[in-house]
């Protein structure tokens, strides 16, 4: 049975979200604490995460780093009462993989959980080749000349997009899309950054601009 934590400190919208996953057909966890639920998702066995961003003794955006540099994966939406851009780019950097602004209905919430769970199921296990660039989309490895390099998981799933389509021309919005989420552009040069990182670990010449356009994987 699929299983989902939610670290939420709020009792009535921990209990309202946790009702209406089971009433869908999931297992649920709740937490009520920053620190414990980063355990919890660590060491338990959710298959995808309901991340609140103001938590006692770790807050969201805290909880998210620290189990992005554990090197886990899961699928994380971030619940946050902050609407503004900045914190929504924040979050996705941190490696979030969607959020859900509060309030938000139960449909729109289950809507999301049940998208990123299909693209989890989804992404197959196998190493996307183009020259001397390998990613192993399973273990989220990169290596280039068989030499490893470490990717951040915003950097791997633009690496992983590059790869996907060598030859073709990607835009800014295309970009902020796949790799962030986002529809709108937040107004942050945030692609052309990450582009310049990966241009910097995977080398150089293998990103080329394409003015006006966007990018594009030689
Ligand atoms: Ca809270």
């Amino acid at each position: 049975m699929t299983k989902i934590l939610i670290i939420e400190d709020e009792s009535r919208i921990a209990s309202f979200v946790s009702r209406g996953l089971e009433a869908a057909g999931y297992e649920t966890q709740t937490v009520e604490d920053g620190g414990e639920g980063l355990a919890a998702a660590l060491h338990g066995d959710a298959d995808l995460v309901l991340l609140d961003v103001g938590l006692p003794t770790m807050d969201g955006f805290e909880v998210l780093r620290a189990l992005r540099a554990e090197r886990n994966t899961i699928p994380v939406i971030m619940l946050t009462a902050r609407s503004s851009t900045r914190d929504t780019v924040d979050g996705l950097d941190a490696g979030a993989n969607d959020y859900v602004p509060k309030p938000f209905t139960f449909d729109e919430l289950l809507a999301r959980v049940r998208s990123r769970l299909r693209e989890t199921a989804l992404s197959p296990g196998v190493s996307i080749t183009h020259g001397d660039v390998v990613l192993d989309v399973l273990a989220r490895r990169a290596t280039v000349g068989g030499r490893e390099v470490e990717l951040s998981t915003r950097e791997f799933a633009l690496a992983e997009q590059f790869l996907r389509n060598p030859g073709r021309v990607l835009s800014r919005e295309v970009l902020l899309s796949r790799v962030w989420g986002l529809d709108f552009d937040p107004g942050s040069n945030v692609v052309d950054v990450y582009v310049r990182y990966l241009r910097g670990k995977l080398g150089a010449a293998h990103i080329i601009t394409v003015r006006g356009a966007g990018y594009r994987w030689e």
